[in-house]
């Protein structure tokens, strides 16, 4: 996996689908096809765009996944 910058606080994409409840591709569907914002793998329950990072740095799911 290409990681281009490491963020000491992201969480990895497991812990936050096992929080969050929804797979990744449920999440993908309401980012890209809904309204939603996409969540970053963020503690604070950042959300933001989908190709984006939130204010401390972590990376929207889908762009930490690669579908972006
Ligand atoms: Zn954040």
């Amino acid at each position: 996996m290409n990681r281009e910058t490491v963020v000491a606080n992201e969480m990895t994409i497991p812990d936050f689908l096992q929080q969050d409840g929804r797979s990744l591709e449920d999440i993908m569907r309401a980012s890209l096809f809904g309204d939603e914002n996409t969540p970053a793998l963020c503690e604070d329950g950042c959300e933001v765009e989908a190709d984006g990072r939130c204010p401390h740095g972590c990376r929207s799911i889908l762009l930490a996944a690669g579908m972006i």
